[in-house]
């Protein structure tokens, strides 16, 4: 047993690989038991997503707690809902700049997808989405193969994270793959005791030194199996 043990976790591309289509995105099932037995561990975890609280529910075992949408509220999403719409058009005039690439509504904002795009980085994308924005209240977030806009009133997950670091008592694991997931590393870190983990990855640009590398989803699973 591990008393005031929170394990917080990204989960795509940490506890489930990138997929071309996002939507068919699933959890496998050996995961799904890994975290159930953490829980009855009484280790607590919590799962924190761009996804919507909706299609991680489908997906989780429902002992873990879910923060969907980056941790934003829904009636905060819903004050922000004409800004979404706005960022929405201004991607949708972005990507036709850029061949193969798609742009939706994410919960928080909207996101360009390039994963069909094998020659374009992620670099040329945040460049461009930096230049049409460069005005706008909005906060730019670098995933793998995407680039979210939300508004800057929306919290991103290293803002979220600071809330969780504040609150909780006790120690913090904290595993994640890109580089919004690395910033929330670096504050895990900042407190003594804590650990945190990246999933090794051609896409992200920032690796804080203090940050325990992962090879991929099975040695996060094997992490999480040695808390057990
Ligand atoms: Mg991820």
């Amino acid at each position: 047993m591990k008393p005031n043990l929170l394990v917080l976790l990204d989960f795509d591309g940490t506890l489930t690989s990138i997929r071309l289509d996002p939507k068919k995105v699933k959890l496998s099932k050996s995961m799904y038991t890994t975290l159930e037995k953490l829980v009855h561990n009484k280790i607590q975890v919590t799962i924190i997503s761009s996804r919507p609280y909706s299609f991680l529910k489908q997906q989780l075992p429902s002992c873990v707690k879910i923060l969907g949408s980056k941790g934003n509220s829904l009636n905060k999403l819903k004050k922000f809902s004409k800004q979404r719409k706005h960022i929405f058009r201004i991607l949708y005039c972005t990507v036709k700049k850029f061949p193969l690439t798609t742009v939706q509504l994410s919960p928080c904002g909207a996101e360009i997808h390039f994963r069909k795009n094998q020659s374009l980085t992620l670099s040329k994308v945040m460049t461009e989405v930096c230049r049409v924005f460069d005005t706008q209240p909005v906060k730019i977030i670098a995933g793998r193969k995407t680039v979210e806009v939300i508004p800057l009133g929306l919290a991103n997950k290293q803002e979220i994270v600071k809330k969780i670091i504040k609150t909780w008592q006790g120690k913090i694991m904290f595993i994640g793959d890109d580089d919004s997931d690395a910033e929330a590393a670096v504050e895990i870190m900042k407190q003594k005791g804590n650990l945190a983990f990246l999933v090794k990855t051609k896409e992200r640009k920032i690796t804080p030194k203090e940050v325990i590398k992962l090879t991929g989803i099975q040695e996060v699973q094997k992490t999480l199996k040695q808390l057990l």
